[in-house]
């Protein structure tokens, strides 16, 4: 479903992402590893094309990532994105914020977009809030109202950059288990994290990254129990 193919990318002089390759199937759930600066958030950026490449090919469903224009918005749609930072629209309803993309983009009406945003909130837990304002939602529950308007896209694949980084300790599962219930169903999802128990629980692959490079690529149990590379283990080692 998603095919980076010989991706390099330089910020100037700087060699980010270094010869990238990476395939990932449909509803299969890959978790982003490595060292800070190691290039995670730069990949997932490139895979929406928030970051162009320098060189190398992006595919999304076998279509390449156009370049600019009202292509790259239909491409974009597909792949729905969720930071540290909730950055919801803070002077829009949680129901305004879920309904703004599919109407917008999609083309829904109010109707279809409201009853869309009012399943996504129940399965997200937040449905309850939906006529509140973003700050007066607690950081998790604002971080689940985030999943449910990237949801609203209906994109093919997901990505995650530390969606939890930001969140006090009580509310970090309330998102990691939205995150697993949504890879049980069967949604494609790339995650960069730091929660290693949720790594190795909801991943189908860990591919590690570091200094731009994918080092290592495994499944969980072989990554945390029996990791190949020194570079690997010396990350492991400082983590658990
Ligand atoms: P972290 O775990 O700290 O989030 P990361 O693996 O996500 O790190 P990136 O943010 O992708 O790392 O950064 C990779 C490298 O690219 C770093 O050396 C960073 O300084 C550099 N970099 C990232 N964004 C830019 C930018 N807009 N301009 C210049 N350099 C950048
Ligand atoms: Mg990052």
């Amino acid at each position: 479903l998603v095919q980076v193919t010989g991706v390099n990318k330089y910020f100037g002089d700087h060699h980010v992402l270094k010869d990238i390759n990476l395939e990932v199937g449909k509803g299969e759930v890959i978790i982003l590893l490595g060292p800070s600066g190691s290039g995670k958030s730069t990949l997932c950026r490139t895979i929406n094309r928030l970051e162009t490449i320098s060189s190398g090919d992006i595919k999304i469903d076998g279509v390449s990532l156009p370049q600019e224009g009202k292509a790259l918005a239909d491409l974009r749609a597909e792949v729905g994105m969720v930071f540290q930072s909730f950055n919801l629209f803070a002077h829009k309803s949680i129901l305004d914020n879920v309904t703004l993309g599919p109407r917008k983009v999609r083309g829904l009406s109010k109707t279809e977009a409201e009853d869309l945003a009012m399943s996504l909130l129940k399965k997200v837990g937040v449905d309850n809030q939906a006529h509140k304002m973003p700050a007066q939602l607690s950081g998790g529950q604002q971080q689940r109202v985030a999943i449910a308007r990237a949801l609203a896209m209906q994109p093919k694949v997901m990505l995650f950059d530390e969606p939890t980084s930001a969140l006090d300790p009580e509310m970090v599962n309330e998102v990691l288990d939205t995150m697993i219930s949504l890879a049980r169903e069967g949604m494609t999802m790339i995650v960069v994290t730091h929660e290693m128990g949720f790594a190795r629980k909801a991943a189908d692959r860990i591919v590690f990254l570091a200094d731009g490079e994918i080092v290592e690529e495994s499944t969980p149990d072989q990554f945390f129990t029996n990791p190949q590379s020194d570079r690997a283990k010396d990350f492991l080692g400082k983590i658990i």
